[in-house]
């Protein structure tokens, strides 16, 4: 039964229900594949050593249950990104600084997922904090496509959507700052949805950006996204941003999808010919395409995403300084002592970040960058409500282009461009998805690219709708 793990999480959901299977042929199959694949791919850090039991205890509690009382992730196997705290468990955030940092308490989506009797396959690799959108920024190594292995999973999740992609798990957790599901779902061909600001709690993410991220779901079907997004969803007393979601409170559909054209011009040809035929299908189903939307604000979405990026990323990593957490190395001073292990821990590209935060933030430029950047996500998030008034989604493609070749964006500006159809929805706050939208050729390879859809805060119902749509 070495097909096990190619099966969605509804599909898996059903045969455990049925008995036709079990929680532990299904996660034994899975890390079987973990083990013949991950050592190419790099997709999981570490497959857990207690999956079985984990397993085994999910078979248990089925047999002692009504199927009614049975939710429908019990002993479904899911990858973890290495940012997302599970008790016991080590969480590094692919960086040196916390490469033997064991976590203390479950994240709150943890603790929702062991509820519902979910079993945890491993951890995935991802961008050092969160920070990039290639998983190339990993102390541990870049996580290979599984698509084409000399190419990029994409990021920062890049681990938990190859695991999906190459089928080491039925699903998993990413966490998305500016772009970091929805990039590697896009680059990897799965399904990967970034929540409204809050509906999601952060208690027990390692925190990248905290007015930006979220956790979110990847998975191999919009249903199976919406599943998990039901099972980790809600106000949460550990986090004071978190937010009652409004599942309930379905708004008046209009059929009607924004496109803001003006912005698609830097599109790769071949998949703005594929977001073209996405369009196509919504019509064919009685929508209609409205393209005479638009956002004066967005020419400076990526602007002022870095720049908050950068400020909220030197603040909230300043915490890593050798003493209170992380690598600790000693020097002459405790001046030293900070410089040596802040120096030895971080990576380049979250050094660079730190160095520009502190500087965007320092007194004589804070209003000149880091005050123009939260006034330009105000006016874009006003925008954003104003546009979501009229339609019931924003549409464009999720990346501009297929995924990149290994070592193809070094030059760090190059990577931020990438992320120009991302960033906004954390600007906003508003809910947006990633859904593959069919492939393009590039150098020989068949590359997934992904459609994005936005819409109107806490109406993620929206955007299973459509998404359920376009598969
Ligand atoms: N690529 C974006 C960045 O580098 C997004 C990262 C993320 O969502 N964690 O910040």
């Amino acid at each position: 039964m070495s097909d096990l793990p190619t099966l969605s999480i509804t599909e898996a959901s059903k045969k455990l229900a049925a008995k036709e299977i079990s929680a532990v042929e299904l996660a034994e199959a899975c890390v079987a594949e973990s083990q013949k694949k991950n050592p190419t791919l790099n997709a999981y850090l570490e497959v857990f050593d207690d999956v079985r039991a984990q397993a085994e205890a999910a078979d248990l509690r089925r047999a002692g249950a009504e199927a009614a009382e049975v939710h429908p992730l019990l002993g479904i196997p899911l990858a973890i990104k290495d940012n997302i705290l599970i008790a016991g468990k080590k969480v590094s955030a692919a960086s040196k600084m916390l490469e033997h940092y064991v976590a203390t308490y479950d994240a709150t989506a943890i603790t929702k997922l062991k509820t519902a009797g979910a079993v945890f396959v491993g951890r995935t690799n991802m961008d050092e904090f969160a920070l990039g959108g290639s998983t190339e920024n990993s102390a541990f190594g870049v996580t290979k496509n599984p698509h084409d292995e000399s190419r990029v999973a994409g990021g920062t999740s890049g681990g938990s959507a190859a695991a999906v992609a190459a089928n080491l798990a039925l699903g998993a957790l990413g966490s998305d700052t500016g772009g970091s599901v929805r990039n590697p779902a896009s680059f990897c061909g799965v399904v990967g949805l970034k929540p409204t600001y809050g509906a999601v709690s952060r208690s027990g993410l390692i925190a990248a950006v905290s007015s930006f991220d979220q956790i979110g779901p990847l998975t191999k079907t919009v249903a199976d996204a919406e599943l998990l997004f039901n099972a980790i969803k809600g106000k949460d007393v550990l986090d004071s941003t978190s937010i009652e979601s409004t599942k309930s409170e379905i708004r008046n559909p209009k059929r009607k999808i924004g496109v803001p054209q003006s912005l698609l011009e830097g599109v790769q040809p071949e998949v703005l010919a594929q977001f073209e035929a996405s369009l196509k299908k919504l019509e064919s189903q009685g929508y209609v395409i409205d393209r005479s939307i638009e956002f004066p604000s967005a020419k400076a979405a990526l602007a002022a995403y870095y720049i908050i990026n950068f400020a909220e990323v030197s603040t909230n990593l300043s915490r890593f300084d050798g003493v209170r957490y992380g690598l600790s190395r000693k020097g002459e001073s405790l001046w030293e002592d900070y410089a040596k292990s802040r120096a030895e821990g971080f990576g380049l590209e979250t050094r660079r970040r730190i160095m520009l935060g502190t500087y965007v933030l320092s007194a004589g430029y804070y209003d000149a960058y880091y005050g123009k950047a939260t006034e330009a996500r105000k006016r874009l998030r006003a925008e954003f409500v104003e546009a979501l008034q009229k339609v019931d989604s924003i549409a464009t493609p999720t990346m501009p282009t297929p995924a990149w070749k290994i070592g193809e964006k070094s030059d760090p500006l190059s990577a931020y461009l990438a992320d120009i159809f991302t960033v906004s929805a954390n600007l906003t706050g508003n809910p947006a998805i990633s859904v593959p939208m069919g492939t393009v050729s590039e150098g020989g390879s068949t590359l997934p690219v992904g459609i994005q859809l936005t819409a109107a805060h806490g109406d993620e119902a929206a955007l299973f709708t459509l998404g359920r749509v376009l598969e």
